[in-house]
């Protein structure tokens, strides 16, 4: 279903309710990253330069305690914001109030406010996270129509995003810029994706991805299967994984994926290992019927880059979800390395990571670039992968 755009919207004199995604690694009140504010400038500077006027809103962490109030403020935030688009934006230290709605009135067409983080409303009974229909609909009051491009909270149905989507009104609600993105490019590879599709999987634990491998095993023509995730299975099918991160709890699931898979999991053929859980350990790549029992797999060897590869180079859409080793350790980035690579020289087929550690390893190896779409929703772009319904997306109006 296609869903509206920012642009599909008039926003000329309109009071714009924007949730943007300003959940800004913070380190003793600075922001020490950030790429999720310049993220959501296209959406706002589309609104402002067309004559609206934006009441932006974000969480900033998770708030528990009084403390919370005080170390998890916007106000830093609003400020950068004010820097980046070189233009004053006020900040109302509230989530409601008269200081608020007085300032939302005050507001001229291409002006723009920011009030305090969402979640100071979970202090008492979680009202944001639990999405309180009261909550939802003040905010709502306080608009004309609502912009949702905050795509890394959208598997959540909070006060928030589904909250105002449900009381603004029909049709008055669309996707920012960030967030089209994200629909286009993950919705599109799981549901309609140009053919063949290859997904790679890796990155720390089965248990993690159970929903994305099973989603994918029905959607992809191929899943490579790397990061320590591959020794459950290597496990699963009797083979002898040494000191390898092992979930001895989804070993029969591992089994039962794979048989069920009828030839689409492709295992490792090799792995690189060392002794301890360390960049400076001495290390050997052994093939996967061959793991020294006192010695655990850190990365995929360079048969398996080679077979992966080969697999790759056929793909007209990729998915990628999990680092192939421990690609935080130069001698175990190799195999990470050479996917990246693999997936740089294709041509003419649409390649997408998403995973906030996937995201991470690309782009600190220095492959950003190289992707047609890195998603900047960790946690929701897993959801997403896994073929679940979120909710901050499918409370977009249809078009
Ligand atoms: P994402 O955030 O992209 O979904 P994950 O969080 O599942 O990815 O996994 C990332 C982590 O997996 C990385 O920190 C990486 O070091 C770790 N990892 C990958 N391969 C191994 C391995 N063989 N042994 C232990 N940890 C691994
Ligand atoms: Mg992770």
């Amino acid at each position: 279903m296609s869903k509206k755009i920012v642009s599909d919207l008039g926003v000329t004199g309109k009071k714009v309710l924007m949730r943007v995604d300003f959940n800004v690694p913070m380190k003793d009140g600075k922001i020490t990253d950030d790429n999720r504010i310049v993220a959501a400038i296209p959406t706002i500077k589309y609104v402002l330069d067309n004559g609206g006027k934006i009441i932006a809103f974000s969480h900033l962490g998770k708030v528990k305690t009084e403390d919370d109030l005080k170390t998890k403020s916007l106000k830093p935030v609003a400020e950068r914001l004010s820097e980046i688009l070189k233009m004053p934006v006020e900040f109302i230290p509230d989530t409601r109030g008269k200081e608020l709605e007085d300032a939302v009135n005050a507001l001229k067409n291409g002006e723009i406010l920011m009030f305090e983080n969402t979640r100071f409303e979970d202090l008492k009974d979680k009202k944001e996270s639990k999405n309180n229909p009261e909550l939802g609909k003040y905010w709502a009051s306080l608009g004309d129509i609502f912009v949702n491009d905050a795509f890394g909270a959208a598997h959540r149905g909070h006060a928030s995003n589904l909250g105002i989507a449900s009381n603004i009104g029909k049709g008055n609600t669309a996707a920012g810029f960030l967030m089209e993105k994200e629909i286009k490019f993950i919705g599109e590879a799981v549901d309609s994706p140009v053919r063949p599709l290859i997904a790679i999987l890796g990155g720390a634990k089965v248990s993690d991805k159970i929903g994305v491998i099973e989603n994918l095993l029905v959607k992809a023509d191929k899943i490579l299967i790397g990061g320590a995730m591959m020794f459950t299975f290597l496990k699963a099918l009797g083979k002898n994984v040494g000191s390898s991160l092992v979930e001895e709890d989804k070993l029969e699931l591992a089994k039962s994926l794979f048989d069920k898979s009828y030839g689409k999991l492709v295992l490792p053929i090799d792995t690189v290992v060392a002794k301890k859980f360390e960049n400076d350990s001495p290390y050997k790549t052994v093939s996967v019927d061959s793991i020294p029992s006192d010695e655990m797999g850190l990365d995929i060897g360079a048969g398996t880059i080679e077979l992966f590869s080969k697999e790759i180079a056929k793909a007209k859409t990729v998915i990628w979800n999990g680092p192939m080793g421990v690609f935080e350790m130069p001698n175990f980035a190799k195999g990470t390395i050479g996917i990246c690579e693999a997936i740089a020289n294709l041509k003419g087929a649409t390649t997408i990571i998403g995973g906030g550690d996937s995201a991470a390893a690309a782009i600190s190896l220095g492959y950003g670039e190289k992707f047609t779409h890195i998603s900047t929703g960790g946690g929701a772009s897993l959801e997403y992968l896994e073929g679940r319904d979120l909710p901050g997306v499918s409370s977009i109006s249809d078009k």
